[in-house]
């Protein structure tokens, strides 16, 4: 590679929502370049990320607009219906994709390290886009026309706009000093993969629980037809140390206690890893020739698995707004452009942020006058079809102003 790359989009951070942003700028003919500073045996190796990612039926379209779907489905299980509880109460929401959402599926599950194998493997396909990873950067660099950063070999790489897509700690955002609101829960989500006797039906299971919520997430059978599901288990943050240290025989059977009996016999096949939860918002999501996305911008509680989905909508604004003004010959970095997309971006995100924070205050606790109020709440949703209507859309990512990919159009 020469000593002074310059391409019209440079982003920092290859992670899910990086590699996901350079494919659908690179098939719409954008010249892209997307560095990271771990190598890609690093994101595949199991230890380094347990979760698996709930994709929203909005995402799947995302994805498919990065040419990565087709390939990815296989391993991506359909939700058919979703089952939400609180605690033991008799109570519960209950979504079915026929009479809820046309009989499209509600979301699909899939590794979160498999869905980077099959980007990764996309990537390579995009003759547009250059991938370097790991790479070091030891400065970032900007003038009036461009933003770039140089890196620890001698190289720099820069673009008449640069995109920070490199997680919570965001370097890009640190290096801009945009300043952040955040707060911990004081929660830790345990997430690991278990077999189970029975199959799932495709149900996705939420129950609430007073330390947080319980979620069983089906999986597609492993390579043995063993039928599988995720499991992600919100605890006081506390205890997740404790609960990582049990024997296996313990831990598989503290699980089978949370499951009940409706799968039969679980264990669990991954190790057990755990997360800590907080929410976390950029006060600006620009700067000068700078778009911040995804975990860059933005961290919210899994509670409603929308972390990513997020991030996915940021990537098909951003892609529209870029691939429209790059059709017109204007300039792609401009203050307009980066207007646009804050604009567009910030209300659906401080919604996503306020709603997943009201959920887990309101359903994380063991209060008994909060507790009625909820299962009255959870009660008429389940009665009212026009307002399961809205929480089905916005769990499969199709509310508010749909950008292009998302309808299914092209860019
Ligand atoms: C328990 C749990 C369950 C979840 N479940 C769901 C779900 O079901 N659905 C959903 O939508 N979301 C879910 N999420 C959220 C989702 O996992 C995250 O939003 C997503 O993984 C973040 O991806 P990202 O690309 O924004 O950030 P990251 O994965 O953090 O990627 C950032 C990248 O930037 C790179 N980087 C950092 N610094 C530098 C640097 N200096 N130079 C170069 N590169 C750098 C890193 O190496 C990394 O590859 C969940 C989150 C948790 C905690």
């Amino acid at each position: 590679m020469k000593k002074e790359t310059r391409s019209d989009v440079l982003i920092i951070g290859g992670g899910l929502a990086g590699l996901t942003q350079a494919a659908v700028l690179g098939r719409a003919g954008v010249d892209v370049a997307v560095i990271d500073r771990e190598p890609p045996s690093t994101h595949l190796n199991a230890a380094y990320d347990g979760r698996t990612t709930a994709i929203s039926f909005a995402s799947h379209r995302v994805l498919q607009a990065a040419g990565a779907w087709d390939a990815m489905q296989k391993d991506c299980c359909p939700i058919l219906d979703i089952r939400v509880a609180d605690g033991n109460a008799p109570q519960f929401l209950h979504f079915a994709t026929d009479e809820d959402a046309n009989g499209e599926p509600f979301g699909w599950i899939i590794e979160n390290r498999l869905m980077r194998k099959y980007l990764f493997e996309n990537l390579r396909g995009i003759e547009s886009v250059t991938h370097l990873a790991p790479v070091e950067i030891s400065e970032f660099v900007q003038n009036d026309a461009s933003a770039g950063v140089k890196l620890k070999d001698g190289r720099t790489l820069s673009a008449p706009l640069l995109i920070g897509a490199d997680g919570r700690q965001s370097p890009t955002r640190k290096h801009l000093s945009i300043g952040v609101k955040e707060w911990s829960y004081g929660q830790a989500a345990i997430v690991c993969n278990v077999t189970h006797d029975l199959d799932h039906e495709n149900v996705a299971l939420e129950h609430f629980l007073p330390a947080g919520p319980f979620a069983v997430l089906p999986m597609t059978d492993d390579e043995n037809g063993n039928h599988r599901s995720s499991v992600v288990w919100t605890v006081e943050d506390k205890e997740a140390a404790k609960i990582l240290k049990l024997e296996p025989a313990t831990f598989d059977a503290r699980l089978q206690e949370l499951f009940g009996e409706h799968l039969g016999g679980v264990a669990a096949v991954s190790k057990p890893m755990a997360y800590p939860l907080g929410l976390m918002h950029a006060d600006t999501y620009t700067a000068a020739r700078v778009a911040l996305m995804a975990e860059a911008a933005h961290v919210v509680h899994p509670i409603a698995g929308q972390g990513l989905n997020l991030s996915m909508r940021d990537i098909a604004v951003l892609s529209e707004l870029v691939v429209s003004r790059m059709k017109l010959g204007l300039d792609i970095g401009s203050p307009r452009l980066l207007a646009d997309y804050e604009n567009w971006r910030r209300v659906d995100t401080l919604l996503m942020a306020g709603f997943t924070d009201l959920l887990n205050r309101l359903f994380s606790n063991n209060m008994q006058s909060v507790g009625l109020l909820r299962d009255m709440g959870i009660g008429i949703v389940d009665k009212i079809p026009a307002l399961k209507g809205f929480f089905a859309r916005q769990a499969m990512g199709l509310g508010g102003t749909a950008p292009k990919i998302i309808q299914g159009l092209p860019l």
